[in-house]
């Protein structure tokens, strides 16, 4: 009758919400490495600025939305500052066609680019994603776009909607299904995506799901028919075990899944360099977006859309983390932080550089055919786990996908008949 999620980001929350109120009557328990709930969901208290772990947006089509609004959550925020935004393009600053009327104002594009950009992205919604899987997102732009700066402009919108500066491995499913959900809005959460977490435990608290912080799991093993888990300082015993929002590696690990380890071995982990500002207050907060376009990088003022406590927070960015040298990309984000705020260090109050955060644990890459081929949430050589997390299950990308695979991973357990009764 006990189940156990080891992991107390989004996936695990979410799974152990939907597990406890699909069976009342089962013990469940998550254990969190950290002392803090959330995981890279998390946002942090800076001298009063909330500041997420890099920039952060929930996308109002895709699967988390629509899990969150299940269970009862709907958090405030506002739409990315995207209106008047900039283009990074050849050294200079150009308008970033982000609708109609500032893709005819665009100067980077001839008219007869702007016509067939506009066209393909005016045909985005009609197009089935899956189609694409097996092809990768840089072979999907160069069959639709007509030009050279066509070409890196829509790149640049796939790396914004997607996180991945990869575009020879990333399948163009992911791509096209991104690029049709960005046009569905995003929202930064007031508070930071913390108040997203905080609805989470508290509603796994009112349901009687109990949650330790500050217990990392080091070890899982099957016992006849059971498993037990290891924390430093205690053995649980349980029917499941879900892992959630664990990386390939350590999903591997804990269960002791063949498939697993091979899938891990295989994985292609997502990153990105993050500069994370909280200032007394913009010097320009006008200038609140900017999109690298033969570049890598982004940087926005999240502050401009939502509620994110004293003063303004800024965030930017450059995609695949640092090439070599990571004062190198502190260096370069720093100048694009100058560019669109100039001034910005006087009013800086917290400056905090991640090198390499992971912002998805195994890219859905072209070659192993886009979503479908990732594990499936049931862990067949490890019967009694289930998995939950950004690159289980074939749905969504980013949270979407934590938060598809933890629901499917609720689903597939109370179908199981494991612990009923
Ligand atoms: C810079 C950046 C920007 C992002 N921007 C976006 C965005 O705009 N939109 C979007 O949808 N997503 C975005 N993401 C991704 C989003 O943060 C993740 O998809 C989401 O947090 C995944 O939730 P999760 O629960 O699967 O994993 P996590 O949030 O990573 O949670 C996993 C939890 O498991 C815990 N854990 C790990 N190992 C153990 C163990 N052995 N024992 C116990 N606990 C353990 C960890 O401490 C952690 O708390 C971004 C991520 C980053 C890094």
């Amino acid at each position: 009758m006990d189940t156990i999620v080891i992991g107390g980001g989004p996936a695990g929350l979410t799974a152990a919400i939907l597990i406890k109120r699909g069976d009342p009557q089962r013990n469940v328990v998550v254990l969190e490495g950290h002392r803090q709930l959330g995981g890279r969901a998390a946002t942090d208290n800076r001298n009063g600025h909330l500041v997420n772990q890099g920039p952060h947006a929930l996308y109002l089509g895709g699967a988390a939305t629509e899990v969150l609004r299940r269970i009862g959550i709907d958090p405030a925020g506002g739409p990315a500052p995207t209106r008047g935004a900039f283009a990074r393009y050849r050294g200079r600053s150009e308008v970033l066609p982000t609708g109609v009327s500032s893709l005819l104002r665009s100067s980077m594009l001839s008219p007869g680019e702007k016509v067939s950009l506009g066209r393909t992205l005016a045909g985005l919604a009609r197009i089935d994603s899956t189609t694409f899987a097996g092809v990768s997102a840089a072979e999907w732009i160069d069959s639709v776009a007509s030009s050279t700066t066509a070409r890196e402009l829509l790149g640049a919108l796939v790396r914004l909607s997607t996180y991945s500066a990869d575009l020879e491995s990333l399948s163009a499913q992911v791509a096209v299904s991104q690029l049709q959900l960005s046009g569905k809005g995003v929202r930064y959460l007031d508070r930071g995506w913390s108040t997203m977490v905080d609805a989470l435990a508290q509603c796994a608290a009112t349901l009687g799901v109990v949650v330790e912080t500050g217990s990392p799991v080091r070890h899982a093993e099957p016992d006849r028919g059971r498993w037990v888990v290891h924390t430093d300082d205690a053995e649980i015993g349980a029917d499941a075990v879900v892992l959630a929002g664990l990386s390939p590696h350590t999903a591997a690990r804990l269960s002791g899944s063949e498939a697993l380890h091979d899938f891990a071995s295989r994985a292609e982990v997502v990153t990105a360099a993050c500069l994370d500002v909280g200032l007394v207050a913009a010097p320009r907060p006008e200038r609140a977006f900017m999109l690298g376009i033969d570049e890598p990088t982004y940087f926005s003022l999240h502050s401009r859309a939502a509620d994110l406590g004293s003063g303004d927070v800024l965030h930017a960015l450059r995609y695949g983390g640092p090439p070599d040298d990571g004062d190198d990309v502190r260096t370069d984000l720093e100048r694009i932080v100058e560019e669109m705020q100039p001034g910005w260090r006087s009013a800086a109050e917290t400056t905090r550089f991640l090198p390499r955060a992971v912002v998805i644990h195994a890219l859905a890459t072209a070659a192993a055919g886009g979503y479908a081929g990732r594990p499936d949430v049931v862990v067949q050589d490890a019967p009694g786990v289930y998995l939950a997390g950004d690159w289980v299950g074939a749905r969504g990308h980013l949270l979407d996908a934590s938060m598809a695979s933890a629901t499917a991973a609720a689903q597939a357990l109370a179908e199981s008949g494991i612990g009923v009764g």
